[in-house]
């Protein structure tokens, strides 16, 4: 049978292998560290690991190989949460580009001769490349489940979720919330007028007047379904959300654009100080019910709920119209 001198194996491993006696000192280096960090084994054998590795100075390295010499502990560095530290690459023009290969680092003591340690080091630029480019398509992915295609603004899936989070908000906050409803005048007949596809260009012209429009922190604009829009406003008071509607209103009416007429929109306010979760009903109910008084009152108008300030059973309330 042959044997095999074990410590051959050394250089055939897919990662680094160190040790490291208390001064600091490297006993072991390993082909795969040669090729990597560019230091030759007998360059590196003898020395201190801060000569050939001067950035684990202060670094959590240098912290983990002091606690597994001194108090036997062992650590795991992983790349998500520490950048790479040591100075490896893959090559040349990653070393250019300061590329640093990103670094699983693993060190533990070494039980028989007690004041030294083992540091391994394996290459996980690729899985962490592979992570990233998951998570930036996850991003992605989300991103088009909470937008509306044609007019590139939040959809109902997203006004659903900012309502429940800029409630929850309000509630904590003891303030108040406000939700502005806008419907276009007499769609289906510009629809059938023109086409559908003029229709969607009303639609997209509406979205970019509201985006225009609303500059208040927080906001959001969606499109609530079809030609409806919604603006929830976090802190806006009851009148300033009215003047707001107002100018929004006034906007779309007297947009000059290459549209094939003129459009108008009806826009219904309301505003609330939360109590209950239940209320989020009761303030999009209300801007609702505004909305449909608006259009009642002969459309390109604005009607309110501005006496809701404190939220109160819907059956309690009767609506203040202004145009
Ligand atoms: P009102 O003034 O009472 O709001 O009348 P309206 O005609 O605007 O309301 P109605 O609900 O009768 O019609 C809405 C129209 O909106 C009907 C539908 O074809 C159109 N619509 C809904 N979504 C889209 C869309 O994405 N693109 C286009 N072009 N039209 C749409
Ligand atoms: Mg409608
Ligand atoms: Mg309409």
């Amino acid at each position: 049978m042959n044997v095999i001198d074990s410590s051959l194996l050394l250089d055939y491993l897919e990662l680094g292998v160190l040790v490291i006696d208390e001064q600091g000192h490297i006993l072991v280096w390993n082909r795969w560290l040669e090729r990597y960090s560019g230091v030759k084994i007998g360059n590196a054998v003898g020395k201190k690991i801060s000569e050939i590795f001067p950035e684990i100075i202060g670094s959590r390295i240098e912290y983990a190989i002091k606690s597994a010499i001194e108090n036997k502990l062992a650590s795991l560095l992983s790349p998500g949460l520490n950048p790479p530290i040591l100075r490896l690459y893959k090559n040349n023009q990653d070393l250019k580009q300061g590329n640093r290969l990103q670094q699983l680092v693993h060190i533990v003591p070494l039980a028989k001769q007690s004041k030294a340690c083992l540091v391994q080091i394996q290459d996980v630029t690729a899985s962490i490349k592979r992570e990233n480019q998951l998570r930036v398509q996850s991003a992605e992915l989300r991103d088009i489940t909470y937008r509306d295609p044609l007019t590139g603004i939040g959809n109902r899936r997203k006004f659903n979720e900012m309502i429940h989070k800029e409630f929850r908000q309000a509630s904590v906050n003891k303030g108040v919330i406000s939700l502005i409803m806008i419907d276009i005048d007499y769609f289906k007949a510009y629809n059938d007028n023109y086409g559908h596809q003029a229709g969607d260009d009303c639609i997209k012209l509406v979205a970019a007047i509201l985006l225009i429009s609303v500059k208040v922190p927080g906001n959001l604009v969606s499109r609530y379904g079809g030609e409806e829009f919604a603006i929830v406003l976090p802190n806006l008071e009851a009148d300033q959300s009215l003047q707001l509607a107002e100018h929004i209103r006034n906007e779309v009416s007297k947009a000059e654009t290459n549209l094939k007429d003129k459009i108008t929109i009806s826009v219904g306010v309301a505003t609330i100080q939360p109590n209950s979760d239940r209320d989020i009903n009761v303030l999009i109910s209300e801007a609702d019910s505004a909305l449909y008084q608006a259009k009642a009152n002969g459309r390109n108008c604005v009607a309110t709920s501005s006496n809701l300030l404190v939220a109160r059973d819907v059956t309690d309330w009767v609506p203040s119209i202004s145009l």
